[in-house]
């Protein structure tokens, strides 16, 4: 597909990072108190709102905030806190008010957060250790510790590069009934997304039952890549531990239960986080636009259904990391692709046995997920390339 320059469009992307903040008592205690009082600025003014007129619903309406101010005038809260309090529920009524006022009038009053305004926070990196620095309280930083995860550290190294243009939203800081405390930080950076009907290549992703993924990158009709990552392991592990929590479940032991479902699912995005990596990397380097399977159609009519194989779950994933890249995610209706021959293009159930697909007609024969995978990225190219007549 070498007609045409590859083109562009710049858009931002906003993620919301979840991070869990290292705590002690006495942190605990001020993050508590600022809740509290952020809760109840935020209760009275939705008390307020109701009495002015809807048109002063606005966020960015000063009236409101000063009203929060004079209320609380021996506030414990930075005087931008209660502003974050008065924009919240601002924002929340103006929302309401523009779906027609449906359903409940918003409620405030018993939420476990507080917001930390844009200027009242900072990520820092300190001796290699990311962490919050977080000043809803006047003249007082408090220092969180991030326990960061492979998912997070690539958010948090971002935001700390100066010369990476990814800066930080809101930040809402949540605390659970255990004492766990969360930061909910949003990240935003432009991407420059490419056209797909300018595109490169495709890349065909195939999730299979024998596979984690196979993944085909068609550049003209010619093969350029092709990568298969084995399943075998993965089926492996997660049947042994389902065997495990059955057998648990058995004994009556509820804390071994849960122990082996964490497991599982610790193991399973672990999994699937690197597969999604992978492929989101592979059409990047490529500038390839990603085709992806249509599953809606696959769950009604695949003969085998899907049982808990995380066929949607992996696809959220590549899906979320690709458009991170700037790299255009396609649906394409996957009818017949699995039993098609790439080659010849002959279709029949025959074909394909398990892992593998011979074609009877030409004699093709390869790892059936592969073909499905080329199947895949040569119909997103053509409908790329119609596109482009
Ligand atoms: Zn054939």
């Amino acid at each position: 597909m070498d007609q045409p320059d590859q083109s562009t469009t710049t858009e931002t992307v906003i993620r919301t990072v979840v991070l869990e903040l290292e705590t002690s008592a006495s942190k605990i205690a001020q993050v508590q108190k600022g809740i509290k009082e952020f809760q109840s600025m935020a209760s009275y003014m939705a008390d307020l709102i109701v009495t002015v007129p809807e048109s002063d619903w606005q966020p960015q309406n000063n009236t409101l905030y000063r009203m929060v101010t004079r209320e609380f005038d021996d506030r414990l809260v930075k005087a931008t806190t209660a502003r974050e309090a008065a924009q919240h529920v601002a924002e929340a009524f103006s929302s309401w008010q523009s779906r027609g006022k449906q359903g409940k009038r918003p409620k405030f009053g018993n939420g476990t957060y507080l917001l930390l305004s844009h200027q009242d926070f900072d990520i820092e990196q300190n001796n290699g250790k990311y962490g919050l620095k977080a000043r809803f309280i006047p003249h007082n930083g408090i220092w969180f510790g991030i326990n960061d995860s492979p998912y997070s550290r690539d958010f948090l190294k971002r935001v700390c590069d100066s010369s990476d243009d990814a800066t930080t939203g809101s930040c809402e800081l949540h605390l659970a009934d255990d004492g766990s405390l969360q930061a909910h930080l949003v990240i935003k950076w432009d991407v420059e997304v490419i056209e797909p009907n300018t595109a490169d290549s495709t890349l065909g992703v195939d999730l299979g039952e024998n596979v984690i993924y196979a993944v085909a990158l068609i550049d003209s009709g010619e093969i350029a890549d092709i990568q298969l990552e084995s399943g075998k392991e993965f089926r492996h592990y997660r049947e042994r531990l389902k065997k495990k929590r059955s057998h648990l479940m058995e004994r009556g032991d509820l804390r071994g239960v849960r122990k082996c479902r964490n497991e599982h699912e610790r193991y399973t995005e672990q999994v699937l986080d690197t597969a999604s990596r992978e492929i989101a990397e592979l059409a990047k380097e490529n500038q390839a636009v990603i085709a992806l399977e249509d599953l809606t159609h696959y769950r009604t009519t695949a003969a085998d259904p899907i049982h808990d194989w995380p066929y949607a779950a992996l696809q959220e994933k590549i899906a979320y990391k690709a458009t991170a890249e700037g790299i255009p995610v396609e649906t394409i209706d996957p009818r017949g692709t699995s039993i098609t021959c790439r080659k010849c293009g002959q279709t029949n159930r025959e074909y394909r046995d398990g892992a593998d697909f011979e074609c009877f007609r030409c004699g093709y024969e390869v790892h059936a997920d592969v073909n499905a995978a080329i199947n895949l990225a040569t119909r997103l190219e053509d409908i790329v390339l119609n596109d482009r007549r």
